[in-house]
Order: structure tokens, then sequence, then C-alpha cells
């Protein structure tokens, strides 16, 4: 399993410098490591979750795990078990989101079947900047932060973004 943390710390209850450096500097938080650590301890069990890559875990009013490539089916498990042992362990619903092939594709994935009203390019002196806007009807379905947001899609795709609801 590809996560971000690594494997030794998956199986541990210590963090290896590198880990720590990522929960110390707020790239992980000890929630993310908590659902990294029983999906690991669930791969012992089921063989397609231990080939999956997990990019990110966003615990919100319902835990969003970010997927590579291909892995969503593998992180939903047959028939769903994967998803249903977190949703019971962690009490929430839980969305697998797959990645793209950039962030445009993956704003589609991340936000489904709320529907994206149009993206706006500003310039400024420091690069472009995009705005992508949600109907305000829909704000309730959106399950990221707007912090959370730019925060994933830069880190993923180094794109900056804003969202805004309107
Ligand atoms: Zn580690």
């Amino acid at each position: 399993m590809k996560t971000p943390i690594c494997e030794v710390c998956l199986n541990s209850d210590l963090l290896c410098s590198a880990c720590k450096e990522k929960l110390d500097s707020g790239r992980l938080s000890d929630n993310e490591i908590n659902i990294l650590k029983f999906l690991f301890k669930l791969s012992s069990k089921i063989r397609t979750l231990s080939d999956a890559k997990i990019i990110k875990v966003i615990n919100s009013d319902v835990v969003l795990i970010i997927a590579g490539r291909g892995d969503a089916a593998r992180i939903v498990g047959k028939a769903g078990s994967v998803v249903k042992a977190l949703a019971k362990e962690f009490n929430k619903p839980i969305r697998v989101v797959e990645e793209a092939d950039n962030f445009k594709e993956f704003l589609k994935n991340l936000f489904s079947p709320v529907p994206v009203v149009g993206i706006n390019t500003v310039y400024t002196p420091e690069g472009e900047v995009h705005k992508v806007r949600i109907s305000q009807a829909d704000r309730n379905r959106v399950h990221v932060s707007k912090d959370i947001f730019s925060e994933i899609i830069t880190n993923m795709y180094d794109n900056k973004v804003e969202l805004a609801f309107e």
C-alpha cells in the first residue's frame, strides 16, 4: 500500500523522522494517520487493497479518500467491503475519489454529482489563480473546506485554486 506515510510507520506506534516531519509541518494529521493504519491492517486480509495508492485522506463531514489512478475500486473493496469497514470504525460516510490527468478533470471527480459552475482564471504577479465556482445551493454537498481544497490541488497539480460559492 502506498500512502502519505511509509510502510514502517503504518506498522508501528512511532513515526520515523520523515513521517514525523510531515505531521509536525501540518501536511498530515493524527486522524489521517489513524485512518491509514486502519486501512493498512485491513490490507493484510484484503489483498487487492495492498496494491492501492492513497494520495490523501481528508476527515470532514465525510471521510474523503483520494485514490491513485485506477485504484478507487481497490479502496472501495469487493461489494464495498473496505468502505463499509471504514464507515463502521470511524462512524462517518466514506467517499473515494480518484486522481485524474489534470486538476480540471479531478474537480469533476471530487465534487461529483455537484456541478462546477465555471472556472475563472485570474492572472496575478504570483502566477495564475483559478477560481472554481460552485453554486451556493450546493454548499452543503461539498465535503472539503476552501483551505483544504486549495492545499490538495496545489499539492497534487501545482495549480493555485480558490473555491467560491455564489
Ligand atoms: Zn515513516
